[in-house]
């Protein structure tokens, strides 16, 4: 589905585990696109198809960006990069590093979900070890294809969650950190922290945002105003 000039969503294919939404993203005549997440295990052909459905060709997705790397967004990134090798994997430093040292604490999030994943799909240790070809910090302005997108490095749901922010036309793409319906991503995994959430938070709260472009559940594609504020507000007193 397209959202707007450069911006397609792929809608996640839920299990008994999520499967996150992918975002592809710049004008599909410059050949230079970017995909915005992957998802679970298993839904690689599913994306991959949906990709080609768009009229896509496939050697044109340069890169995958990583909102963060739970196992519901990277499960089937490598079901994906086996079907666009030459994709680019850029991630925040602080869930590339974990990434490229194979420690997959981050990705599965706590031991007893590892385990149960790990024997209900059959994956072996070390399935998610990655080199990534571009560490981002936050900070950054990307030109991707056309579109133009900040990263705002917003912590607490995961150490390394990103935002893509595309002030022009105020667009956010905010991982799963904030949702629509007044929720927010948990905080209770690995690396993560509600004190710092808050503080993700109040920094989204701070943008102009007409379309907000989640991991997961709807999208919203008229954002009433203040709405990440009130959301902050309201989770404020439950993330310490
Ligand atoms: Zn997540
Ligand atoms: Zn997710």
């Amino acid at each position: 589905m397209k959202i707007s000039e450069g911006i397609y969503f792929i809608e996640g294919q839920d299990e008994f585990i999520p499967d996150a939404h992918a975002y592809v993203l710049g004008d599909p005549s410059s050949g230079d696109l970017t995909l915005v997440d992957a998802g679970l295990m298993g839904k690689g052909s599913y994306k991959i198809n949906s990709i080609e459905g768009l009229g896509i060709e496939l050697s044109h997705i340069k890169r995958v960006i990583m909102t963060h790397t739970h196992l519901d967004h990277i499960g089937c990134l490598p079901e994906i990069l086996e079907a666009i090798p030459n994709a680019e994997l850029w991630v925040h430093e602080e869930e590339g590093d974990p990434l490229e040292q194979g420690d997959e604490r981050i990705v599965y999030g706590m031991e007893m979900f590892r385990s149960m994943c790990q024997s209900q799909y059959g994956i072996p240790d070390g399935r998610f070890r990655f080199q990534v070809a571009r560490k981002l910090k936050g900070g950054e302005a990307l030109e991707l294809g056309g579109t133009r997108w900040e990263v705002i490095h917003i912590p607490g749901h995961s150490p390394g969650s990103i935002a893509l922010y595309w002030r022009e036309q105020r667009i956010l793409i905010p991982g799963d950190t904030v949702y629509a319906d007044y929720a927010i991503g948990r905080f209770d995994l690995h690396g993560a922290s509600g004190p710092q959430l808050r503080k993700s938070l109040m920094k989204l709260a701070e943008l102009e945002v007409d379309v907000l472009l989640p991991g997961h559940n709807r999208i919203l594609t008229q954002v009433p105003p203040g709405y990440i504020q009130e959301v902050a507000k309201q989770w404020a007193p439950y993330l310490g």
